[in-house]
């Protein structure tokens, strides 16, 4: 009951059928098993989906462990409107909103496993609703576009993209030869997917990526349930082992123990620390090393972007896009867009937009006014629909939408990461290696299982950067 409380005390929506973590300790990765005979401690470095997972596992193999967190709340990149109090009145939608991730890949991958594990009502993708995809100014889906030969090329490179054995360089450079008119359509599914343009991303790096992916990639959200409230509540084992507010500044690992000053001017010693905050907080030097990293990170950093990033959400009085449409593929301000109510709600008139790299930079500096943009856009396409019933403020007649800026995030600076030309698995790898037997790494960026970038990315870096440092105590 006092647990009960105190999940509602966290803005948790506890639903019915929802099974406690403590109860599935035997089907996840994080079984107890034997403790771990250790004097020391482990310091974790971010509170999103790899600190709460390594925190977890380590916790329940009884080493005496603290996330410091820079930011207020739990969960990264990993943020629901829910727990947005200043905004959470700007969105008319009864199911779930997400500012950072929202889809999950893959029903037998680390998360979706997770979702399925605790009973979390689901909302199949696949089954519900179809990818619509615009070119020309129009949206169609694939049966549609069928006898459309450019389309067709267009496609057929997408589909292909995991087969992808040239050289390793940019994606635009891999599809120079794909008709002009097909250009969005490519970038919106390549290159702002995977994090950036097809401008920037390595085609060579993500083909390797998605061969190494071993989960059925099937895309689902969650029907009812907001995924920072899943995340929090799934790891509510740790949630008193977190120190929010605690932007740390630096680390002196010369020093034994290991020193990490934090920007409020505290000091924690720890025997170990695991860094997961993301790349870009890395290659921007926001946390000085000291000694510096070592070369080979450098290097690997080198070959990796994290670009800036943006959602935004819009609700309208009128779905005029079609009522199982999915995603929709194709849009120069809106690359990526999903519906988001599909299959959740029958006010289905939400689109939820992820816009990565330059694209994202150029809306930046647009402020507010890069909602316009977009609903321009979809206005050409959709016979001026947008700006007709797109939801206003019924006193200023302002347009109501939400934007996250992740770009201008103070803790985050970016989207996710992704392979620049001459980017591979070997430079997440590298990211990944130990420093000494003290400074361990990972995040997304460090995945080396096929889904950095992914909330599942993240989770297969806590599970591997645990097992390095349980090494490191046992010496096994
Ligand atoms: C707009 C957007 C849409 C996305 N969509 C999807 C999706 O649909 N599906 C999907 O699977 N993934 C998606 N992702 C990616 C997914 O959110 C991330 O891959 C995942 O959440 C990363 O988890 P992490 O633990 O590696 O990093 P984070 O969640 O970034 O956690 C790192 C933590 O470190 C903290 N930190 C930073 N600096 C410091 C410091 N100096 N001191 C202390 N703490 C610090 C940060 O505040 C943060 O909480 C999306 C991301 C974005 C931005």
């Amino acid at each position: 009951m006092k647990r009960r409380k105190a999940l509602k005390q966290l803005g948790l929506g506890l639903s019915a059928g929802w099974v406690m973590p403590h109860l599935l300790t035997s089907c996840s990765k994080d079984d107890p098993g034997p403790e771990i005979p250790f004097d020391g401690n482990v310091v974790i470095i971010g509170a999103g989906a790899a600190g709460l997972y390594a925190a977890d596992i380590l916790n329940a193999k009884g080493i005496n462990v603290k996330i410091l967190e820079a930011g207020s709340q739990v969960g990264g990149r990993i943020r629901s409107l829910r727990n947005q109090p200043d905004l959470i009145n700007i969105s008319a939608a009864d199911f779930p909103v997400e500012l950072g991730a929202e889809v999950v890949y893959g029903t037998d991958s680390i998360w979706g496993t997770n979702i399925q594990n605790f009973r979390v009502a689901t909302n199949d993708l696949e089954s519900v609703s179809s990818d619509q995809f615009i070119l020309d100014n129009l949206a169609k889906t694939r049966d549609e576009w069928e006898s459309d030969g450019d389309f067709a090329s267009a496609q057929n490179f997408v589909d292909n993209l995991m087969g992808y054995s040239g050289p390793a360089v940019t994606a635009a450079t891999a599809a120079a030869g794909l008709p002009a008119r097909v250009s969005n359509l490519v970038n919106s599914q390549i290159g702002n997917f995977y994090g950036s343009s097809n401008a920037n991303l390595g085609i060579a790096g993500v083909a390797e990526a998605l061969q190494t992916r071993a989960h059925d990639g099937k895309r689902f959200t969650l029907k009812t349930n907001p995924m920072q409230d899943f995340l929090i509540f799934r790891f509510d084992q740790v949630r008193e082992l977190i120190q929010l507010n605690t932007p740390v500044t630096s680390i002196n690992y010369t020093s034994n123990p290991i020193v990490i000053t934090d920007a409020n001017g505290g000091q924690i010693e720890a025997s170990k620390v695991i860094v997961t905050v993301p790349l870009s907080i890395l290659k921007k030097n926001l946390i000085s090393f000291s000694p510096g990293l070592p070369s080979a990170m450098s290097g690997a950093m080198g070959n990796l972007g994290m670009d800036h990033s943006i959602k935004v959400v819009i609700d309208f009085k009128k779905n005029f896009w079609g009522e199982t449409s999915g995603f929709i593929w194709g849009g120069s301000s809106f690359p990526t867009c999903i519906s988001a109510g599909v299959g959740r709600s029958e006010f289905n008139q939400t689109m939820s937009i992820t816009i990565n790299g330059p694209k994202a930079v150029e809306l930046s500096a647009q402020g507010a006014d890069m909602v316009n943009t977009i609903l321009a856009e979809l206005d050409t396409i959709y016979g001026g629909q947008a700006t007709q019933f797109v939801r206003r403020d019924l006193n200023t007649d302002q347009v109501l939408s939400l934007i996250l800026d992740w770009g201008k995030e103070e803790y985050i600076q970016g989207g996710y990461s992704y392979p620049l030309a001459s980017g591979s698995l070997s430079d997440r790898e590298a990211l990944g290696v130990p420093v000494g037997d003290k400074l361990f790494f990972a995040g997304e960026a460090t995945d080396v299982s096929g889904d950095a970038g992914t909330i599942n990315g993240a989770l297969a870096s806590a599970e591997r950067v645990t097992e390095q440092v349980i090494k490191s105590i046992t010496g096994e």
